[in-house]
């Protein structure tokens, strides 16, 4: 069993600042990056609202600067998957990964959300034969088609906005006549000419021709009832996320939806293990915000561990407890 003071599981913008500030403060942390470096943001196109950077940087480029700083000061990151942990017995906190078992003094969990599914015929069936859930890897596909975006919310709209690179037309439809999204992005979808907007409607069904690609979509107008096909290279679905918890289930108290809780030390309801970015974050979901709770986590962890004399006293701002 290999031992590490401290495991970082996930490597989106909160674990890879949770790694930066950990590595910085000694910790010689370990981050156990799961299927992909960057989590969700690895995937998107373009981010426009991270400061430092105001001509916007691409998701992946923006990863490759947090892999970067984090290891210049002694993160190290391990390409694995996380499949058990036992945080019931105490310290040390047993991980284990496809690869290794690793005992840990503290864990922060960073593990992300994944995109919501629609959960009806077809989706399933279709993922990876025109049913997306990532413009910037699958826009490329529907250069000249026409495509439908499901949602109404910040994602469905910057997304749908990308994806005009690529595609004749896109359809956006939402379950209400009101959209979620923020009011920059709102304009900008409504003035760009190849999106177009169907409200008040719900995808029933979607449809298949014969080899099995995307034909189609089964809509149904919720104020009317009408129900009707309306044929589509493309569905792009946008409706949010939920938390990455199977692996913590009955092992850290979560609240609705089931968001990890945390306390105001970013501490969950295991002493030792802290959690950060879109596994506790039902709310503000932002690349920055995931990074200031990734920073706020380690510091805590950094002090909680001087606490139990596991480390000297941190030197850097402290966290306060009163
Ligand atoms: P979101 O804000 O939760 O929006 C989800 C959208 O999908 C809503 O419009 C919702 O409809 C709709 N929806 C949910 N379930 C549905 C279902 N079963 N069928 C049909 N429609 C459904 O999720 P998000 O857009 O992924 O954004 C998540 C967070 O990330 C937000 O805090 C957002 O601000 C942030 N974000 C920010 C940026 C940016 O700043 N550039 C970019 C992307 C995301 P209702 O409106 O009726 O609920």
């Amino acid at each position: 069993m290999q031992h590490e003071k401290v495991i970082i599981i996930g490597s989106g913008p909160a674990g890879l600042t949770a790694a930066l500030y950990a590595a910085r403060a000694n910790l010689s942390p370990l981050v156990i990056a799961g299927d992909q470096i960057g989590g969700q943001v690895a995937i998107t196109s373009e981010v426009e609202n991270y400061p430092g950077f105001p001509d916007g940087i691409t998701g992946p480029e923006l990863v490759e600067k947090f892999r970067e700083q984090a290891e210049r000061f002694g993160a190290r990151i391990e390409y694995d998957i996380v499949v058990e942990v036992d945080f019931t017995k105490g310290r040390p906190f047993y991980v284990k990964t496809y690869g290794n078992e690793y005992e840990a003094d503290a864990v922060i969990v960073t593990a992300g959300a994944t995109p919501r599914k629609l959960n009806v015929p077809g989706e399933r069936e279709c993922t990876g034969r025109g049913v997306s859930y990532c413009g910037t890897c699958d826009g490329f596909f529907f250069r000249g088609k026409d495509i439908v975006v499901v949602g109404g919310g910040d994602s469905a709209l910057e997304e749908a906005d990308f994806l005009t690179r690529y595609a004749n037309s896109v359809n956006i439809v939402h379950r209400r006549d009101e959209l979620r999204a923020s009011y920059p992005l709102q304009q900008r979808a409504l003035n760009n000419p190849k999106i177009s907007f169907t409200w008040d409607t719900v995808v029933e069904e979607i449809l298949q021709n014969e080899g099995g690609m995307v034909s189609g979509v089964r809509l149904r107008n919720v104020k009317t009832d009408e129900v009707y096909e309306k044929p589509t290279d493309g569905v792009f679905i946008f409706i949010g996320h939920d938390p990455n918890n199977t692996l913590f289930e009955g092992q850290l108290e979560m609240g609705n939806h089931g968001y990890v809780i945390v306390n105001q030390h970013m501490m969950t309801s295991v002493e030792g293990v802290f959690a950060a970015g879109e596994i506790m974050d039902p709310m503000w979901r932002q690349v920055a915000t995931s990074v200031g709770q990734g920073c706020a986590a380690a510091m805590a962890c950094e002090r909680w561990m001087a606490a139990q004399g596991d480390v000297a006293e941190p030197t850097g701002a402290g966290v306060r407890t009163a």
